[in-house]
């Protein structure tokens, strides 16, 4: 390649060019390109807040959007389900304290509430896979706040027929975005064995019943305490049958970490109508 500059005529990259370049491993160099690529693209097309598309350089969650999300606090530390100030501080809910989970600890940082509830929604069943990102962003301090101790991912797995109707998981999706930026492993051989029915209309037993062997661990499980990603948490169940599949092939304890905690009249807290 013959390069014209001001002061004459160079023919390639530089000698001192080539010495840098040769210091670098090639898959630096991408990541280098790869960034470089980025902050051109956000000079050219800002990135818009993914809620209102006001312009915001960062997180595509505006400060003003962020606010205003339906944060789930105060929660249930053992299931997330939403609780209200009343009972904030008196430690788990009325259903857990009744019949506990099987996993020791469950995080929602958000209400499944609007807009929430139409971003994942949209997320899912139109594609809309730029929403996941920004909730990888929401959910990431939960995790590296309060479950330092996890040492692997395993994200809810699909029945085959269901990924493929649909072209992707949402919680492996999730699971990819927050495993680059924690460092934690995700586990690829928790399989849905059984293709279930969906979970909503059905009652409690109905739902566990549906649930029963639906997951299995092929071969070992890599991790110890593993942590379940989700994109929506409603009753638990099914996080619940998983999590006792995770403990039954070897886990020490389970937690699960989720987008949202929907609301749900089986898990109401204590003195609620
Ligand atoms: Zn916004
Ligand atoms: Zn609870």
């Amino acid at each position: 390649m013959i390069v014209h500059h001001a002061w004459g005529t160079q023919t390639g990259p530089s000698d001192e060019f080539r010495r840098w370049r040769g210091s670098k491993s090639r898959a630096t160099m991408h990541r280098m390109e790869s960034r470089c690529l980025k902050r051109i693209q956000n000079l050219i097309f800002p990135p818009l807040c993914v809620f209102c598309s006001t312009p915001c350089p960062g997180n595509c969650c505006c400060n003003r959007c962020s606010a205003i999300l339906p944060w789930n606090t105060p929660a249930c530390p053992r299931c997330a389900t939403p609780l209200t100030a009343a009972v904030e501080g008196d430690g788990d809910c009325a259903a857990c304290r009744a019949q506990p989970p099987v996993f020791t600890a469950a995080l929602s940082p958000l209400k499944y509430e609007f807009p929430v509830d139409m971003a994942i929604k949209s997320m899912k069943f139109r594609r809309n896979l730029y929403y996941l990102p920004v909730f990888s962003e929401l959910v990431l301090p939960a995790l590296q706040t309060h479950l330092q101790d996890a040492d692997g991912l395993v994200p809810v797995p699909l029945h085959r027929w269901r990924q493929a109707l649909r072209g992707f998981n949402q919680a492996l999706e999730l699971a990819r975005l927050i495993s680059q930026r924690s460092g934690l492993p995700i586990a690829k051989n928790v399989l849905r064995v059984r293709a279930t029915k969906t979970q909503s209309g059905l009652t409690a037993d109905e739902r566990k019943q549906n649930l029963r062997n639906a997951f299995e661990v092929a071969g070992g499980l890599a991790f110890r305490r593993p942590v379940i990603v989700d994109d929506v948490m409603t009753t638990g169940e099914t996080c619940n049958q998983l999590a006792r599949t995770l403990l039954s092939a070897g886990a020490e304890r389970v937690y699960v970490l989720t987008i949202a905690r929907a609301e749900h009249a089986d898990l109401m807290p204590a003195g609620e109508p």
